[in-house]
């Protein structure tokens, strides 16, 4: 039988995975070396390398060698503008449409480029395989991770690149949940989890709950710009300010930096970096740096690190104190100053017994052995990031599944129409944190028709959201008296950047006293205008005359013109107080008349049984 893996597909570093007798082991190239860089490098005569050879050509053919492709994934031009900063290769396409990323004399698009790590990673496991004397070593499906940022054109373009390199993609999976499943947490105990994965591009804090083997995400954060990548610029920063004056001869007139010597610098800044984690004082560039030094240049980005882990404490109703374990994931967690941070945030100190670098994919790989052997009944669940719900009357938001939910999740409610004959309702399915329709974003629109007409209020519109798995949302309207139904297929987050996630989520923050205080005034007019429309069809009923003349007092009639006349007039206006009083003023004024129409009506009802009794 060919074989599945568990693949680890990371913005610095990918590597692979499998389960040999129940347990999960990295593969290995000759050298021992389990990381293949993600890197992408191309020669003039086409030839493609990848991993460390493509990493060599950084120093030597920069302009035709591409880094951090995952940044890329899933992404247009527009979202991008910020990434470009001091990186060699071009990066085109057009406004609204896919990233092209030139490679040498070719323009591929992200999951092609991709494709080229993937197939590396295929080659060294089939190889590894047959090593092992395995007849059978092809290997064709695997479960692959992603950032639990990841929306849904993100984690498509990975599903892609998967495909473009001949793999069966089993399932995409969240890093930290992986993270988790490899350190065996789900057979540990009952309890709640952070981990915490600072990797090469990506910072991801998910907060997981253990419970009789399963695993359930409650909350997620991070930042998809946030990682060691940034660490090695900023230190590229500082030592560039301090190599400009007291060395003329690297910054001489006229002299401009080539991106070879950039990537140079950049390689000498990685070694520094990374001595400094074992030690307290290393050269860089022949200059002494001490880790205290170097402290001090990253502790803004340590401390970005921080509030994430916050949110997403709160997202989940938790405190610090609640967590039960801190798991540190990706290279970057191996500085001693974010595993202090981390350790003081959280109250305790952080496990680190697996290697951080290679959790993921033993978590993958594990992933992929339970959907291949049905072995260990595990369910791993994942979050919405952002809630969704439907447009109602006035323009507002009912929300219908609440931003963190766990998926695969499902959620109804009951609508009704608002006037009379209604035979269609218009669906209008959003996206976000605020109240209002306007500040939500648009994900799709639908009509149920074929309602028959009845009086409104009468039809019961049932409106049913469903996320799959994968993140897929299907919604489902349809009218229980008849039966009629309508359905359509929605991705929640297709081609909403990351970026764009955070800020709807800031803004949510930001403005939610003045939603809440636009939806009361809405909901307060609603109240006001079916008060009004009750009203005024009594007033103008056949029976209304008779009524009038003798079951209303001297005077009635006039209280209830007066009060539908002082609702009316203040309908409109911004004071919610002034609609609420008038509301009830008529509410008051007419509650005779509505006793009085009800009793004929219940009266008519019981002299027609009689008579059919007789
Ligand atoms: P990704 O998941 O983004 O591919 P990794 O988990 O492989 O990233 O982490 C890669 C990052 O970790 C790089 O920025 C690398 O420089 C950094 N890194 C690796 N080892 C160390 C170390 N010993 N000290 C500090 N940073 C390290
Ligand atoms: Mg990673």
């Amino acid at each position: 039988m060919s074989r599945v893996v568990g693949i680890d597909l990371g913005t610095t570093n990918s590597l692979v995975a499998y389960v040999k007798d129940g347990v999960p082991v990295v593969i290995r190239d000759q050298d021992g070396d389990a990381l293949v860089p993600s890197i992408v490098s191309t020669a003039a005569d086409g030839a493609v390398y990848t991993g460390r050879e493509a990493q060599r050509r950084l120093l030597t053919d920069a302009n035709r060698t591409v880094y951090s492709v995952k940044r890329f994934m899933g992404k247009d031009v527009d979202d991008l503008r910020g990434d470009l900063r001091l990186l060699p290769f071009q990066v085109s396409g057009e406004s609204g449409g896919v990233v092209r990323i030139g490679l040498g004399d070719r323009e591929l698009t992200p999951p092609e480029v991709s494709a080229f790590i993937l197939r590396d990673l295929k080659h060294r496991a089939e190889q590894f395989f047959a090593e092992q004397g395995e007849v059978d070593n092809e290997v064709d499906r695997a479960v692959i991770t992603v950032p639990a940022y990841f929306n849904d054109a993100q984690r498509t373009a990975t599903r892609d690149a998967g495909r473009i390199a001949g793999l069966e993609v089993l399932r995409i999976i969240n890093e930290p949940t992986a993270a988790s499943l490899a350190y065996g947490l789900d057979q540990r105990h009952t309890g709640v989890i952070a981990v915490f994965d600072l990797g090469g591009g990506t910072f991801d804090i998910s907060i997981l709950r253990v419970e009789g083997g399963v695993f359930q995400v409650l909350s997620t954060n991070g930042d998809t710009h946030l990682g060691g990548d940034d660490i090695d610029l900023l230190i590229l920063e500082h030592v560039l300010a301090d190599l400009a004056s007291p060395r003329p001869t690297f910054e001489a007139p006229g002299f401009t930096r080539t991106s070879e010597q950039i990537q140079a610098l950049r390689q000498a800044i990685i070694q520094a970096k990374r001595d400094l984690s074992d030690r307290e004082e290393t050269l860089l560039l022949g200059v002494p740096v001490t880790r205290a030094q170097l402290e001090q240049w990253i502790a803004p980005i340590v401390e970005r690190t921080l509030e994430p882990c916050r949110l997403a404490l709160a997202d989940a109703n938790l405190r610090a104190s609640d967590i039960d374990e801190v798991v540190l994931v990706g290279g970057s967690t191996r500085i001693p100053l974010v595993r202090q941070r981390v350790g003081e945030l959280f109250g305790r100190t952080p496990h680190s017994e697996l290697n951080p670098d290679e959790v993921v994919a033993l978590g993958a790989a594990v992933q992929a052995d339970i959907l291949v052997t049905g072995n260990r009944d595990l369910l791993l669940l994942d979050v919405t990031p952002l809630s969704l719900g439907i447009e109602t009357i006035g323009g507002i938001v009912s929300k219908i599944i609440l931003r963190n939910s766990t998926i695969p999740a499902t959620g109804s409610e009951m609508f009704t129409t608002a006037v009379d004959n209604q035979t269609a309702v218009d669906i209008h399915v959003l996206q976000g944190e605020r109240e209002l329709v306007t500040d939500n974003r648009s994900l799709a629109r639908f009509k149920l028709r074929g309602i028959p007409p009845m009086p409104a209020g009468m039809p019961r519109v049932q409106v049913q959201f469903q996320i799959d798995a994968n993140g897929i949302l299907s919604v489902t309207a349809s009218e229980l008296r008849t039966e009629v139904e309508q359905t359509i297929e929605v991705k929640p987050s297709y081609g909403l950047t990351d970026d764009e996630v955070e800020r709807m989520l800031i803004e949510s923050f930001e403005h939610a006293e003045a939603d809440v205080a636009a939806r009361l005034l809405i909901e307060a007019r609603n109240e006001a205008a079916s008060v009004i429309t009750a009203t005024e069809k009594s007033l103008r009923s056949p029976e209304f005359p008779a009524i009038a003349q003798s079951d209303l007092a001297p005077g009635e009639q006039k209280r209830i013109e007066q009060a539908l006349a002082g609702l009316k007039h203040v309908m409109s206006s911004p004071n919610r107080d002034a609609i609420l009083q008038w509301t009830k003023a008529l509410n008051d004024a007419t509650q005779h008349l509505a006793e009085v129409m009800m009793n004929r009506s219940v009266r008519a009802a019981l002299t027609g049984k009689n008579v059919d009794g007789l």
